[in-house]
């Protein structure tokens, strides 16, 4: 196999849909333009005193300002990390300190978090943590009021995702930050899916810590930022120099940090007709979908961001139909890129309440601004003929059409 980029490029990817947009983004070229005299003319250390060193500090600095401005904060509550993971494990690490040293060791949290919140958690239960996971319910989404309930003495924090990566809901993030700060807890969200995508605002939706991450919102991979609102003492993961003041170590992803900046503020460029464009062309694409027998949406069809769409086809394990839409050309996910590769249903799908047999058959599609109205048509029609083409091999499908076995999906 060619293993030459740009022949891979020519060859193999150069007329495939990607609708992957949820597991990762193309950067854009403006952003790359924007990064490239970070790389090759302006490599100084921020770190350093010389002129090398400044001009690269004061582009950092710049970036902290404009993602503030962005995001409806103050520049001094940015801290630069290597992605959305760490963000997420510095947030709970940060509220953990924070409850280990008041004598509150009580964190809420939801059942269909990203494996960054759930597997830190799960680690800060071994340390003595009790965690309460609230349930989502059969539409994917949070009620304050049950958050409201479960927060106690001894809790320390709440951590909400803002929009969840397989479903696409979009939690009621303003009320519950509100609840939070009425009963003095902190709010953490995992905003990794919502920034650059939906409106978010950290001073109106009462945020006090936000992760996000830059290659979710065409920027590259492997930088992020965690926000943390002043007075609020972060936990250092991350020991050794002092850069982020002190609470963050390693020379800065400078390129990567400018390209994230850039990106956010393209990204927030008529955000909202962007918006109701990809809204149209997901509902489009759902009916399409709908129109399947025994198919069904998963996640509030409404409440959820603009370019997803997950479904599960009785009948159909969501392995085989990636393989097969694949070969169509077509790049989409079957939930995670975290956990596809493993055999465990999703524990989103789980979360509300899907059975094992239809959590195995899942199907995620999340488009982006630059996928085009006929791959939408392209999508529908391949889906249905590979549905259809699966069901006519499948001896689970043959049972079902003959009364040997109960739908589960109507
Ligand atoms: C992608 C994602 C992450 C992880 O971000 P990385 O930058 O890949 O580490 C965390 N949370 C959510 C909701 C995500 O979608």
């Amino acid at each position: 196999m060619d293993r030459n980029p740009e022949d891979i490029i020519d060859k193999k990817l150069s007329h495939i849909i990607y609708a992957d947009n949820a597991a990762t983004t193309k950067t854009s070229e403006a952003v790359v333009n924007a990064m490239l005299p970070y790389m090759t003319g302006i490599y100084g250390n921020p770190s350093s005193l010389h002129t090398a060193g400044q001009y690269a500090k004061e582009a950092l600095e710049d970036a902290r300002r404009r993602m503030a401005k962005a995001l409806g904060g103050e520049p001094r509550g940015v801290y630069f990390t290597s992605g959305g993971s760490e963000a997420d494990n510095q947030a709970l690490m940060t509220c953990a300190a924070i409850g280990e040293k008041k004598g509150k060791k009580h964190i809420i949290s939801t059942a269909f978090e990203h494996h960054a919140v759930l597997h830190a958690l799960k680690k800060l239960e071994k340390q003595g943590f009790e965690i309460t996971l609230l349930p989502v319910h059969e539409n994917g989404i949070v009620v304050p009021d049950e958050v409201a309930a479960a927060i106690r003495e001894d809790t320390v924090c709440v951590s909400v995702m803002y929009a969840n990566n397989e479903i696409g809901t979009v939690q009621p993030i303003a009320e519950i930050g509100r609840i939070c700060r009425e009963k003095g807890v902190i709010f953490h969200t995992d905003a990794v899916q919502a920034v650059g995508h939906i409106d978010v605002n950290i001073e109106r939706d009462n945020i006090d810590m936000l992760s996000l991450s830059a290659h979710k919102f065409h920027g590259p991979k492997g930088v992020g930022a965690l926000y943390c609102k002043k007075g609020i003492p972060v936990y250092t993961l991350i020991e050794g120099g002092a850069q982020e003041r002190g609470k963050r170590a390693g020379t800065e992803n400078v390129a990567g940090i400018v390209g994230m900046a850039t990106a956010l503020e393209i990204s927030l460029e008529n955000l909202k007709e962007k918006g109701e464009r990809l809204t149209a062309m997901r509902n489009e694409l759902i009916d399409g979908l709908l129109k399947i027998p025994h198919s069904r949406l998963n996640g509030d069809r409404e409440k959820r961001l603009p370019g997803n769409i997950n479904m599960c086809f009785e009948g159909i394990e969501g392995e085989s139909l990636l393989l097969y839409l694949d070969d169509k050309g077509i790049c989409a996910s079957s939930g995670s890129a975290c956990t596809s590769g493993s055999l465990d249903p999703s524990h989103v799908l789980l979360a509300i309440g899907l059975i094992h047999d239809i959590a195995h058959g899942s199907l995620r599609i999340s488009l982006c601004e630059e996928n085009t109205e006929e791959e939408i048509k392209y999508m529908i029609k391949a889906v249905c003929e590979v549905v259809e083409h699966i069901r006519s091999m499948s001896p689970v499908w043959h049972d079902l059409q003959e009364g040997r076995r109960q739908y589960v999906i109507q």
